[in-house]
């Protein structure tokens, strides 16, 4: 089976990756301009704010982070755990009461020894064990291999399949999966589907290295911070969008030196990055085959923690026509409008 899948990002790669395993032929078309990938935080969990079902899907997904680690160990995996007290106390522990052992709820005492390093301490969090991080562009480099340097520039049907279009001519494949995050709608609105997405931009701030200090990942009221594979402190302000414009190198140099005298190390910024979250119009994910024959979407918000499972789900989708139950309430036609 020949299948195209247009976006390098961590979901297409994914995608491909399982679908080599599967046994297809698949070649990945990217433009080449990295977008949300590159400028995730990368915090792999299945923390507050999600519903049962929604739950169960990124939990299902973290339990395959660790295969997807240990074959591409340059991907950076750590099963680092988080620590977390970004919610007022009487939330924190109904989140704790609600999610039975995906973690506890730790005092000060126990907050210092899981993180040694950490100055500011709460006086109550929650520990979660099996949360984990990753460094998602190289993940995702990792997953895909070779990648077509190519815009695709339109999507039709030819013969009953779909073709693609692009600066080099038209191909036709049995199947293409759109894995392009927020270039998703573009491709879709000349086909007459009209997606319901948006693009709100998200900011990190990166430290230059310092020596280990950081165990795990920390979501603090008003910052989230991780020490990535290098030894730079990765932080980000809240996960509703970044500030934006002018002023976005001054309040992540603030920032940092912040979570410096919290951390007791001198925090320098090496960059700042800005990037568009792809998020669905109902904050859940839009899995699987669309209304054109042969075409199928996969596009998400979290999606460096839903990768291994949207990689499985949508290669087994495409190879054999069986719907994995945990994306069958994450068809895209809830977030599609024929126009
Ligand atoms: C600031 C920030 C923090 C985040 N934090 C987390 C987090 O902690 N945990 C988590 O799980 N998720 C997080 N996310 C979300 C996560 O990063 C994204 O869901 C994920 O990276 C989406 O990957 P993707 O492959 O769908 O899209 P992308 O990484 O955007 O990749 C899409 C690719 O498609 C290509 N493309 C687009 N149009 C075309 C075209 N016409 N032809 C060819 N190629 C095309 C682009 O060049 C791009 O490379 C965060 C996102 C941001 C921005």
């Amino acid at each position: 089976m020949r299948v195209a899948v247009i976006g390098a990002g961590i979901l297409g790669a994914s995608v491909a990756l399982h679908l080599r395993q599967g046994g297809a032929s698949v070649t990945i078309f990217d433009a080449g301009e990295a977008q949300a990938t590159p400028g995730s935080f990368a915090w792999i969990n299945a923390s507050w704010g999600n519903d049962a079902v929604y739950r169960a899907l990124r939990l299902a997904s973290m339990d395959l982070w660790p295969a997807l680690g240990a074959a591409f160990p340059g991907a950076g995996y750590r099963r680092c755990g988080g620590l977390l007290w970004d919610l007022p106390e009487p939330a924190l522990r109904d989140f704790a009461e609600s999610v039975g052992d995906y973690g506890r709820l730790v005092d000060r005492a126990a907050a210092a020894d899981i993180e040694p390093g950490l100055r500011a301490l709460p006086d109550l969090a929650f520990h979660a064990p099996g949360e984990a991080q990753v460094e998602p562009l190289a993940a995702a480099r990792l997953m895909a291999g070779a990648v077509e340097r190519l815009r695709v520039l339109g999507i039709d049907t030819q013969q009953g399949r779909p073709a693609l279009r692009t600066e080099e001519g038209v191909s036709i494949f049995d199947a293409v999966v759109i894995a392009a995050g927020t270039g998703s709608a573009d491709l879709l609105a000349p086909l007459g589907l009209q997606l319901d997405m948006s693009a709100p931009e998200g900011m990190l701030a990166w430290s230059e290295p310092v020596a280990p200090v950081l165990r795990g990942l920390l979501m603090m009221p008003d910052m989230h911070l991780r020490q990535n594979a290098e030894g730079r402190i990765v932080l980000g302000e809240d996960f509703g969008g970044g500030p934006g414009g002018e002023g976005a190198e001054e309040k992540a140099r603030a920032l940092l030196a912040l979570a410096g005298t919290r951390l007791g190390v001198p925090l320098t910024l090496a960059r700042v990055t800005r990037a568009a979250r792809p998020v669905p119009g109902d904050g859940r994910p839009a899995l699987g085959a669309l209304p054109v024959p042969g075409l199928f979407l996969a596009l998400s918000h979290s999606g460096v923690t839903l990768a291994p499972i949207v990689g499985r789900a949508l290669a087994a989708e495409i190879l054999t026509g069986a719907r994995d139950p945990l994306v069958t309430p994450y068809a895209p036609e809830r977030v599609l409008q024929s126009a």
